[in-house]
């Protein structure tokens, strides 16, 4: 249930079953071999030859050789979802088989399976009768709230346009601006900067270079060159801010609107208190230029 607070304003998503998440399980229930402890797959693509990656475990079975890990990319609805009801569906989209590998070591060829699964759980949630927006979004670490260490990215349909990507459609150009400052790492696609508002210590910014607004105007080239941009800005990220805590948020245009892509890499080593909760003002110990400097550096 969602519920507007009239004094300020924000919207307040109630979920009680999140209470009821596990906390670290012992047994990671995002492991191949494990699918009955998460509901059943909405959306699977298979293991290939050339996703292996580092670390792929291969056994010896009946049928001769063959990968433990049946699939590359896995989702499933989320068991404690933050939205219900007809509009809401809330995913769980399991990035790689294999439990301890990191985004940022990704082979290209599990990459361009990753692009193709998000592509896909979009396109399914848009379709939705009475969605107004899907938000992909990821976690990691204990300080961005992950519950499990195994890579894993969440997608949420929801039933109205969220405010913060509201605010962003009122001011696009300040997107275009963006574009304008100095490349933390580009290539022909994507720009990483520092907002010059940045909320965080190290926070960044990735851009579409060219006008598009939503994941499915990408092409598979596309979606791989800003994955592996991303893979460089989380590695140099953790190197600067000297802890691995960060969310990724992935904010396309609503239906028939304009915003210009982009994915804003959030650090997470600080924690919110009573200025940024009491006037809503964040407080940043790194100025965006010494930000600029000292990641390019990492
Ligand atoms: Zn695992």
């Amino acid at each position: 249930m969602f519920v507007r607070d009239a004094l300020s304003g924000r919207t307040v998503a109630y979920s009680s079953s999140r209470s009821k998440r596990p906390h670290k399980p012992k047994t990671c229930p995002f492991c191949p071999g494990r699918e009955r402890l998460t509901p059943p797959s909405s959306f699977e693509l298979p293991a290939t030859a050339d996703s292996g990656g580092r670390g792929s475990v291969r056994m010896l079975g009946a049928e001769g050789l063959h990968s433990v890990s049946r699939w590359s990319v896995r989702v499933f609805p989320n068991a404690f979802p933050v939205a219900w009801g007809k509009a809401g569906r809330h995913e769980v989209i399991v990035e790689t088989p294999r439990h301890a590998e990191l985004f940022e070591d990704f082979s290209e060829a599990q990459l361009a399976l990753l692009f193709e699964a998000f592509q896909d759980r979009f396109a399914a949630l848009s379709r939705g009768k009475s969605v107004n927006y899907v938000l992909l979004f990821k976690n990691f670490g204990d300080k961005s709230g992950a519950s499990i260490a195994h890579e894993h990215s969440q997608i949420v349909a929801f039933p109205f346009v969220p405010d913060a990507v509201a605010a962003e459609i009122g001011n696009t150009q300040a997107l275009d601006a963006d574009l304008k400052l100095p490349a933390v790492l580009e290539n022909r696609f994507f720009k990483a900067v520092c907002p010059k508002a940045s909320m965080f210590p190290y926070q960044v910014r990735v851009l579409a270079k060219e006008k598009k607004a939503r994941l499915e105007d990408f092409s598979v080239e596309q979606g791989v060159a800003l994955l592996a941009l991303l893979q460089s800005v989380i590695r140099k990220v953790k190197t600067a801010q000297g802890v691995a805590d960060y969310t990724l948020v992935w904010h396309a245009a609503p239906k028939g609107r304009r915003l210009r892509f982009h994915v804003d890499v959030l650090p997470r080593k600080s924690v919110w208190g009573g200025i940024e909760l009491g006037a809503g003002v964040s407080v940043n110990y790194k100025m965006p230029r010494e930000a600029l400097r000292e990641l390019r550096k990492a």
